[in-house]
Formats: C-alpha cells, sequence, structure tokens
C-alpha cells in the first residue's frame, strides 16, 4: 500500500548536537565515518556514516517547503530521526513558538513547521504531493479543526488544500 505520510518521521530537537537519523535509506552522498554521539539520556551512541536529506515539509495553508539537511548522521541505535536546533541555529535559522508549532525560518521563509503531538514536536512531510487528501492535511496540521483549515483555505487562495468532502469526519477527533 501506498503511504501519504512517511512513518519514519524527524522530529525537532533542541538537545541534539547534530541531525541524526536511525535509517540510512534517505541519505544521500552517504560516506562511512565513525565516532559517537549522546543520546538525550546521555547514552554513547555509534555513528557508522553520514549524508545528506531532502525533506518536502508540510506547512500551514497548504504549501510544502523542500529543504536539504546536510550532514545528518547515521546513529543506528537512535530512536527515531532528529532534526538539531542547535546546528541550524549555528547556522543563522530562527525559531519561533506559536503554541502547538515551532516555526523555523531563513530569513522571511518559513523552511519548515514542527508541530507538537502530544510528546515531540514532529515535522510532517509529504512522499507524493498529487495525492493529498483533505484528510491528509487535517492529520498533518495536528487535527486542526475543520472550521479553521476552511477559514484558511479562504485566506491563502495558492493553498494546495483540496477542498473538504460533504459529511467530512475525522473519527480520531470525534472520540476526543
Ligand atoms: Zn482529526
Amino acid at each position: 500500500m501506498e503511504q501519504k505520510v512517511r512513518n519514519k518521521s524527524f522530529y525537532f530537537d533542541t538537545a541534539c548536537t547534530s541531525h541524526m537519523t536511525p535509517y540510512a535509506g534517505r541519505l544521500l552522498n552517504y560516506s562511512v565515518c565513525g565516532g559517537f554521539v549522546k543520546s538525550s539520556s546521555q547514552k554513547s551512541m555509534e555513528i557508522v556514516g553520514k549524508g545528506d536529506v531532502v525533506m518536502d515539509c508540510v506547512l500551514r495553508y497548504g504549501s510544502v517547503s523542500s529543504f536539504c539537511v546536510r550532514g545528518v548522521l547515521h546513529v543506528p541505535d537512535l530512536a527515531h530521526p532528529l532534526i538539531s536546533w542547535r546546528k541550524l541555529r549555528e547556522k543563522g535559522y530562527t525559531e519561533f513558538g506559536e503554541g502547538d508549532y515551532i516555526l523555523i525560518n531563513k530569513g522571511t521563509k518559513v523552511v519548515f513547521e514542527a508541530v507538537f503531538d502530544g510528546n515531540l514536536f514532529k515535522i510532517p512531510e509529504i512522499s507524493h504531493p498529487a495525492h493529498i487528501t483533505y484528510d491528509f492535511w487535517h492529520q498533518a496540521l495536528g487535527h486542526l479543526a475543520p472550521s479553521t483549515m476552511d477559514k484558511s483555505l479562504q485566506l491563502y487562495s495558492d493553498a494546495d488544500i483540496p477542498a473538504r468532502p460533504t459529511n467530512y469526519v475525522c473519527s480520531s477527533c470525534v472520540k476526543s
């Protein structure tokens, strides 16, 4: 089955010193390297390689931002991929928190947004922009209320979000 959202999501992390991922699959320009890096629990983990990752990040109001992250360490013991705020900060990026969202900007441009998933700040990505449904956006945007989404659609005429299907119901939202 085709997956609309990559299940190996990157998370935005303020503590880690480097971008890193346990999965080699998305690392471009891969090169073998060594060393160790510490996790948030101070456990020492082995670095086996590094590479670059191209991310297609979902932004609120219906646009997609493609962003190349260089020098992502391959750390097989890591729990999940991490984007390091410390590394971005060194490169002149700025961070802006807004409720459940963190916006990372370069100059005035939003490079990516991270959404609080109840535990961590997840960076929503798409793999097939043409196939995105209204439901995809609703979930990617942290179950943003349909009324709020509809308002965004009116404000942003260049939005890529499809119109809300009639009788649209999100089963997760209904339960809560
Ligand atoms: Zn929902």
